[in-house]
């Protein structure tokens, strides 16, 4: 057995012994099974494994290990700002007044909870100068359907019914086509210009009475402030059109730049990228939706309101017809939207600003030193994340970006994000966030400057890296479209199989 083979271990069922247990329970009344109606009876007992309570413990414990957490080290996954979570904002999650209650429960009962969703939306719509603010989205992905149907419903209400288009440029996120299309419009790719901004001639060209919305992400994916932002705007709402912004990069410019003011008239906030949830496990996040005035009446249903009695309440069901109706169950995924309450409150508006500043100092002080390591396609300076490229080293070495990441994992390291934006061959989009210590930041600069060497000096290394991973390299594409999610016991001649 290697060293990685032993951390993974045997399953839990696989280390299972009949008759053996953890903890004493209590015997049950004589008669305990026949109180319970025979139609809810099992036929056959659950095949739970049988263990010990210090085997069970450390099985569970060990799997926990295995995983790679920004609690454990440095997480610089670009695009997905993987910053550090403050305890707090967990503590006030799990109060049991917000965990206990109900969600079904009249509004007098959960008046606390209403004021802290109202404060919220009232906070957020500061930050992105936006008029108003729905929670309802579970994550950015839902929030660009919440923010484009509402787009739809504002051109229809005007009885025009001619725009089908919605222009994206083709450094985007995927969920922004996706979006498009859900919504029931063809998207049109605009290129990017060659600074890696958006290409303001291609998108006037494009523009017409067909256009519905125009998609921005601003900064960009490829972590660049649009330059010629206000021009966009002007031409698209000339072109009659409306502008959303995709504000999943706004841990970049808190306090510095507002949205809204600018003239976007709807974005969606990734509050847990920006505004400290968890998020590697995949969920559950939210993705709330600012707009401005002329997107206002569509806002999905329920809102939160305040009566002059300064009592807060959910709007009635048809209270508001022009909104497009309700988007999620309840008030969306609250347990987020608290996490994201706390944080806010515990910074205060300059403490936001702060960590927007020192979010794009870092990125710029690693782009400073790894363009000394890897290709810098862009010499402007980045905002909270930068693109570097292995494409020179690839050329030199034959080690592509896949190896250069996986050999990231044998420094300690989770790597960045790889071969996105798809603009950029080669690209690692590198983020490192303002949680992080120039001493975190350095060494990560000595791992890549070693791996450097390494493809250099001996490149089987790192295509066969990683080495000191429980698992090699996994083929994800297998992963993806035959995923074998649970255990079942083989016997003789039996291989296992996919479920
Ligand atoms: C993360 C992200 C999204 C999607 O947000 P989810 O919350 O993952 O659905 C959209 N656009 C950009 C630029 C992103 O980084």
């Amino acid at each position: 057995m290697t060293a990685a083979e032993d951390r993974l271990g045997p399953t839990i069922f696989e280390r299972s012994r009949p008759g053996r247990g953890g903890g004493k329970v209590p015997h049950p009344p004589a008669d305990a099974l026949a109180r319970i109606p025979a139609g809810h009876l099992r036929a056959a007992g659950p095949r739970l494994p049988e263990v010990s309570e210090p085997e069970l413990a450390r099985h569970y414990t060990k799997l926990s290990q295995l995983n790679y957490a920004v609690d454990t080290g440095f997480y610089p996954l670009g695009s997905c700002t993987m910053k550090y979570n403050p305890k707090i904002d967990e503590w006030a999650a799990r109060l049991p007044g917000f965990t206990a209650l109900h969600p079904l429960v009249p509004d007098e009962l959960s008046q606390g909870t209403l004021q802290l969703l109202w404060e919220l939306e009232g906070a957020l719509a500061e930050i992105g100068g936006m008029k108003a603010v729905t929670l309802q989205p579970a994550a950015g992905a839902q929030g660009e359907l919440t923010g484009i149907l509402m787009v739809r419903a504002y051109h229809h209400s005007r009885g025009d019914l001619e725009r089908c288009e919605v222009l994206v440029p083709d450094s985007a996120h995927g969920t922004n086509p996706a979006t498009a299309s859900m919504a029931g419009f063809t998207t049109v790719s605009i290129p990017s210009a060659p600074d890696g901004g958006v290409d303001v001639e291609a998108f006037r060209a494009a523009l017409g009475p067909r256009t519905a919305a125009v998609m921005i992400t601003n900064p960009s994916t490829l972590g660049l402030f649009e330059s010629r932002l206000c021009e966009l705007l002007d031409a698209v709402h000339e072109a009659g059109a409306l502008a959303y912004m995709d504000g999943a990069n706004l841990n970049a410019i808190m306090g510095r730049f507002k949205p809204g003011e600018a003239g976007f008239d709807v974005m969606h906030i990734n509050v847990h990228k920006t505004f400290s949830t968890p998020h590697g496990g995949g969920g559950p996040g939210a993705g709330p939706v600012g707009v401005g005035e002329k997107l206002l009446p569509f806002l999905p249903s329920p809102r939160v309101l305040r009566g002059a009695d300064g009592r807060f309440r959910l709007e009635a069901p048809g209270e508001r017809p022009t909104s497009i109706g309700r988007m999620r169950a309840f008030a969306g995924n609250t347990g987020v939207l608290v996490r994201a309450y706390a944080y806010i409150r515990a910074n205060g508006g300059s403490g936001l600003r702060e960590v927007s500043e020192d979010a794009v100092l870092a990125a710029n002080y690693l782009k400073a030193r790894v363009a000394d390591l890897l290709d810098v396609p862009y010499s402007r300076p980045c905002m909270h994340e930068f693109v570097a490229s292995s494409a020179t080293l690839k050329t030199q070495t034959g080690i592509r970006t896949l190896d250069v990441a996986k050999r990231l994992i044998d420094y300690g390291f989770h790597p960045p994000t790889v071969y996105f934006p798809l603009t950029v061959e080669e690209a690692l989009l590198i983020e490192p966030t303002e949680t992080e210590s120039i001493e975190t930041l350095d060494l990560f600069v000595d791992a890549l400057r070693s791996i450097v060497a390494e493809a250099h000096a001996n490149p089987d290394l790192l295509h066969s890296a990683p080495h000191g991973s429980p698992v090699r390299r996994l083929d994800e594409t297998a992963a993806a479209r035959q995923p074998n999610l649970r255990w079942r016991a083989m016997t003789g001649s039996q291989t296992p199989c996919p479920d």
